[in-house]
């Protein structure tokens, strides 16, 4: 079954079986993407890639609970930063804020999270995956191009 985190009250979501439940968590920059698409289309991208895969994984197993964790906006986009809308974090920055992300779920005794991130910008890659290694959980963190979906 699939859950919207901004939709259900906590009390829906603590019903849930952490150990079986798959957080998906959608996270790219808002940044260019040339002068015919949306400024959004990196996480749009990756919200749309989270909401199939959950669709998918449900179609196998609709036992196991699947959480749609809100779209992350934020990212590192170094190369595209001076084009107006670019809104690039430091790698620091990026590495921090999914190190709390990662340890609030992981607090609420969620262990299987998996970043659906559809932007390759090395800087923002290696701070997903610095941020991966400092937790201590069954994170996986998985770069989408094109909605091409593995898991
Ligand atoms: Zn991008």
């Amino acid at each position: 079954m699939i859950f919207n985190l901004e939709a259900i009250p906590w009390t829906e979501l603590d019903r849930l079986d952490r150990s079986q439940a798959l957080v998906m968590i959608p996270l790219s920059p808002i940044e260019e993407h040339g002068p015919h698409l949306p400024l959004g289309t990196d996480i749009i991208a990756a919200a749309d890639i989270a909401a199939q895969a959950a669709a998918r994984l449900n179609d196998e197993d609709p036992q196991r609970p699947v959480v749609l964790s809100p779209a992350l906006p934020l990212g590192c986009a170094a190369i595209t930063a001076d084009f107006p809308g670019t809104l690039s974090l430091r790698g620091s920055t990026l590495r921090a804020v999914v190190c709390d992300i990662c340890r609030a779920w992981v607090g609420h005794g969620f262990k299987n999270l998996l970043i659906c991130n559809h932007h390759l910008d090395p800087v923002h890659m290696k701070a997903i995956l610095s941020a991966i290694r400092l937790n201590e959980c069954n994170l996986f963190a998985y770069a989408v191009i094109d909605h091409d979906i593995r898991y």
